[in-house]
């Protein structure tokens, strides 16, 4: 039996490796253009591609793949074999640093939204040198960002590394400003949080919604939901354990930190936290292990759910992104620190996010908003869709006194003047203090809960580096340029309060006195839906902050507006029509089937014992008046579908949101209806209870 420590990165190219496998010079070559962000020269590239090669090959692998993440949200790989024709008509096993740095996979059919046209299907793959490479299923995989021929970012990657080099420069400054002389990089780190179901294969198998859209469309609720609590930190079930146990060990094996694992609030539902690592690294991390947990599932005869809402009536599924922001050398920016001039730093740390939140409300509601998502959000369980922050108490009153000059009660009576006095370490909170909290302090980082289980955290990262490095910049112009130094910071962590307090919200995010209080006094922004939100990534204010900070130019904006809105009709169209497919040929058919017998055998009944009324003369007339209502609502839904015909994607996005998403809600009351009333045997698909509570 492995241990851990023996299975850990046994499938990465990792910085042990390299050291180990590269000759010196190259290694060093190697770290200073990944220190310095320079590129790599050719003969370096070279020279790597050979040890990766022979280091892949010893380990089984016979093929290398670019391996990147357009904007389909999931990743996409192409596989070329190492082969290469020997001149004795053998083949030899051949892996080049222009194979390593660049590849040029035909592009076509990815997303772009509009900035490739089809005739120019090249799309350009390139190196990401600060995520290891690593083999999966026999290819040697390698991070890439992809871009067009004319360099605008096609993926997820590209702008999340600018906006990673956007903080990095930003906080440098104001670190500085603070004494350090010896960082040399400033780094945002991620933790995500991964929520999932899991039901069995066999069942999943009988339902096309499941299939074709991830999540259920229709279904009855079942007699037991989650009102027990007694699934969330339950005892793990052996099967789903099984699988725990093997996904952690595909995941170490991977280098992937997989830490912590248990039962969720809803049946079936479980997450996985992995510790916290560089964004760039946790956001590739986060993709292999939504790809893994989908993979493991299957060898134990289950499926794995990622959607958001797979299942109406009980939680959904999020991603929680623990995010903060760190010094090469180690030092948590987030933390309050033990002594007055850190906390000083901290402060303003702090007021930089609250800052950020508060002017980007928008952006980082966007961050999270999909169709599937859109089920959580302000659906009484998850975040509200309105953004507001998190900081606790003491915190919160530490910040009162500043802004009042007024005198903080912590051991003893006194006035918070910055640089002076030392604010308490914060008690990392127990989630479900604050549990309602889109964006909640936790100690030494914030976490940021409305993201959807399916996505990628891509968007919320870049959203959240960017902003907060705009804030810092606008501090350290300040800074640098004060007279007095310690009166400019303390009243510039004062002003802040003052002008973006409002964006802060301790209580209980659920209740509807707090979203009143949110929009019609604070003025924060309510966005409920997608097309709701979706118009406001391309504000003014928000173009200019992505282009001065050069993390997307506004054509890049654009292109992931358009691609965004395309997705959410798309995924509704799908859903609508896989509905008017189940109930056309399954489920009309199934009543009918079921009504003819209840009508066989209520003539039988009358005919031998004249009985005028029964079970089945009840029950008939209850089913064939709802058979005529789901024929009426499926009729309604497909025929919305034909009129919705409209080349703005922003109103046709709105269409479905306001006319096809709200036929299928009608549609599927009548259907649910119809299935309580209807024998198992005789219903086409596999019910709630089942789906639910299949895994034992
Ligand atoms: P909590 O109990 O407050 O949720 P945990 O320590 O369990 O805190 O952390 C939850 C997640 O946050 C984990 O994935 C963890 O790795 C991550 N995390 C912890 N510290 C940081 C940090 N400095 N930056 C980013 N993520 C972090
Ligand atoms: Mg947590």
């Amino acid at each position: 039996m492995n241990t851990v420590s023996d299975l850990f990165g046994t499938s990465v190219f990792n910085d042990s490796v390299m050291k180990e496998r590269l000759p010196k010079e190259t290694y060093k070559e190697f770290r200073k253009a990944l220190d310095e962000g320079k590129r790599l020269d050719i003969d370096t590239a070279n020279v790597i591609a050979n040890a990766m090669k022979d280091w892949a090959v010893e380990r089984g692998a016979t093929h290398f793949t670019h391996w990147f993440q357009p904007m389909t949200g999931v990743t996409a790989e192409k596989h070329d074999s190492f082969i290469s024709p020997g001149s004795d008509g053998s083949v030899i096993m051949e892996f080049s640093g222009k194979e390593l740095v660049r590849g040029e996979p035909d592009a076509s059919s990815f997303p772009s939204g509009g900035l490739r046209a089809t005739f120019e299907a090249r799309g350009y793959t390139a190196w990401d040198p600060t995520s290891y490479a690593f083999i999966k299923d026999g290819v040697l995989c390698i991070p890439t960002a992809f871009c067009s021929y004319g360099g605008e970012a096609l993926d997820k990657k590209t702008p999340l590394l600018r906006s990673m080099e956007a903080i990095n420069k930003e906080a440098l400054r104001i670190v500085r400003l603070f004494g350090n002389t010896s960082a040399k990089s400033v780094k945002t780190t991620v933790g995500p949080e991964q929520e999932y179901f899991l039901i069995p294969k066999e069942l999943f198998d009988e339902r096309k919604d499941l299939i074709f859209t991830g999540r259920t469309l229709f279904g009855a609720r079942p007699p037991k939901g989650q009102e027990m609590e007694d699934h969330y930190f339950g005892a793990i079930k052996p099967r789903v354990q099984a699988f725990m146990k093997e996904l952690n060990e595909e995941l170490w094996k991977l280098g992937i930190l997989a830490k912590t694992e248990h039962n969720e609030v809803a049946p079936a539902q479980h997450e996985l936290a992995p510790i916290f690592t560089t964004t760039n690294i946790a956001t590739d991390h986060n993709q292999l292990t939504m790809e893994i947990m989908q993979k493991v599932a299957k060898r134990h005869g289950m499926v794995c759910l990622l959607h958001e809402k797979p299942f109406a009536g009980v939680n959904g599924s999020g991603k929680h992104n623990n995010w903060s922001i760190s010094t090469d050398t180690g030092i948590n920016l987030l933390e309050p620190g033990e002594t007055p001039y850190d906390n000083a730093q901290f402060l303003l740390f702090l007021v930089a996010v609250i800052k950020a939140v508060d002017e980007y409300q928008d952006l980082l509601r966007i961050s999270a908003s999909c169709a599937g998502n859109d089920h959580r959000l302000g659906a009484n369980e998850a975040p509200p869709a309105v953004v507001s922050m998190f900081l606790g108490e003491e915190l919160t009153e530490i910040l009162d006194a500043i802004e009042n000059d007024a005198a903080y009660c912590h051991k003893e009576k006194v006035q918070m003047k910055i640089g002076v006095h030392v604010i308490p370490k914060f008690p990392k909170d127990t989630t479900d203090r604050n549990r309602t909290s889109p964006f909640a302090f936790t100690g030494n980082k914030f976490e940021f809960r409305m993201v959807g289980s399916s996505m990628s955290i891509a968007e919320a990262n870049i959203t959240l580096n960017t902003a907060v490095a705009k804030e810092l910049k606008e501090f350290a112009d300040e800074l640098e340029n004060a007279a007095d130094f310690t009166g400019t910071l303390h009243d510039l962590i004062k002003k802040t309060i003052i002008e973006h307090k409002k964006i802060i919200f301790n209580g209980n995010g659920y209740n509807d006195e707090w979203l009143k209080e949110a929009v019609e006094n604070r003025k924060l922004l309510n966005l409920k839906s997608t097309p709701d939100c979706l118009p406001y990534l391309i504000k003014d204010k928000n173009v200019a902050l992505f282009r001065d900070f050069k993390v997307f130019t506004e054509t890049e904006l654009k292109a992931r507006y358009e691609i965004m809105l395309e997705n959410y009709v798309k995924t509704i169209r799908i859903e609508a029509l896989t509905m008017v497919d189940m109930v056309n040929r399954d489920i009309l058919p199934a009543i009918s089937t079921f009504t003819r017998r209840l009508a066989d055998t209520a003539a039988i009944k009358k005919a031998v014992a004249n009985a005028e009324s029964s079970y089945e003369t009840s029950r008939l007339a209850e089913l064939s008046a709802l058979e005529s209502s789901i024929l009426n609502a499926v009729d309604v839904l497909d025929e919305s579908l034909t009129a919705a015909e409209e080349n703005d994607m922003q109103k046709q996005a709105e269409y479905y949101h306001d006319s096809v998403f709200v036929n299928m809600q009608s549609l599927r009351a009548v259907v649910d209806r119809a299935e309580t009333l209807t024998p198992s045997d005789v219903w086409p698909f596999p019910s709630y209870g089942e789906l639910l509570f299949g895994v034992r």
